[in-house]
């Protein structure tokens, strides 16, 4: 498997799921523009994904939220590498609060738009470069789209409307050539599930605890979720659009709560 002459774009790759993406791509030698809000951590990744390989490595830092970076990253991304073969878009944030919550409806909105919108954003302008190479685009959702849960109303729906936005552009390109699909995470242990526990609660319990919702006995990876990542980017997976893969350790077959 080797990716040398492609260019890949991947958003969320200073930390967790989109860092573990775009070091696998950076070991299959392809070139990779890292997005992201976080600077400091944004700037580890690239010199890692460097030292992994010899090929381009273009980190960009914006915040995703905002169509008009979105807009300018984009045109950046086509004047550094002429091209964009795959779009990862892994950015997210998680927000808790119920119905009542007085934060809720700027939660609601802050979480639809990075969530969401960022992806459908960067879709829209690099939609023309991807059916010129024929790409792909993989978002990732999570096993919440498919579930209630107390407190998690934005998270859920946000992830819900990433499997319609999947399956919708998927169907409006694939006679382009253009795959589009989404990989569904269980509870992976990364900062997007860190950053909404309070504070009291004994974090390396919490994940410990978390283990017994898992048949297989064990959380997913963040390299778990990077294979799928990169076999959907491969010719392998030619004839697969539109759909979702859950990647849980088998979370999804059983009961369990809202985390
Ligand atoms: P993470 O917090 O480690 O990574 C998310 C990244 O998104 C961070 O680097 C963050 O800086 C970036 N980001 C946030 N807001 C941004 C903005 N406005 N502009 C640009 N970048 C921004 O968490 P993660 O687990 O790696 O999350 C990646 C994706 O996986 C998310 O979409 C998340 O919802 C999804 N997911 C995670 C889990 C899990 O258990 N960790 C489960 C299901 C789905």
């Amino acid at each position: 498997m080797n990716f040398k002459s492609k260019v890949v774009v991947i958003t969320g790759a200073a930390s967790g799921i989109g860092k573990e993406i775009a070091i696998k791509f950076a070991k299959l030698s392809a070139n990779l523009s890292l997005l992201d809000i976080d600077l400091e951590n944004l700037k580890s990744v690239a010199e890692e994904c460097r030292n992994l390989s010899e090929s381009k490595v273009f980190p960009l830092v914006a915040d995703l939220g905002k169509s008009d970076n979105v807009k300018t990253v984009v045109d950046l991304i086509k004047q550094e590498f002429g091209k964009i073969d795959v779009l990862v878009n892994s950015a997210g944030i998680a927000r808790i609060g119920d119905i009542k919550c007085d934060d809720l409806l700027k939660d609601v909105d802050n979480v639809l738009n990075i969530n969401l919108i960022s992806g459908i954003t960067l879709t829209h302008y690099a939609a023309e470069a991807l059916i010129e190479s024929k790409g792909c685009i993989i978002n990732i959702a999570s096993i919440m789209a498919a579930k209630a849960g107390i407190g998690s109303l934005a998270y859920n729906v946000s992830k819900a409307a990433v499997l319609q936005f999947t399956k919708c552009v998927a169907l409006e390109l694939a006679d382009s050539g253009v795959r589009v699909n989404c990989i569904s995470p269980g509870s992976v242990k990364t900062n997007v599930l860190n950053n909404v526990l309070p504070p009291s609660e004994d974090f390396n319990k919490f994940w410990d605890d978390l283990i017994e919702d898992h048949p297989m006995r064990q959380l997913t990876t963040t390299e778990d979720i990077a294979h799928m990542a990169v076999f959907l980017a491969t010719d392998k997976a030619k004839s697969i659009t539109g759909c979702n893969y859950i990647v849980d350790s088998g979370k999804t077959l059983i009961k369990f709560a809202s985390h």
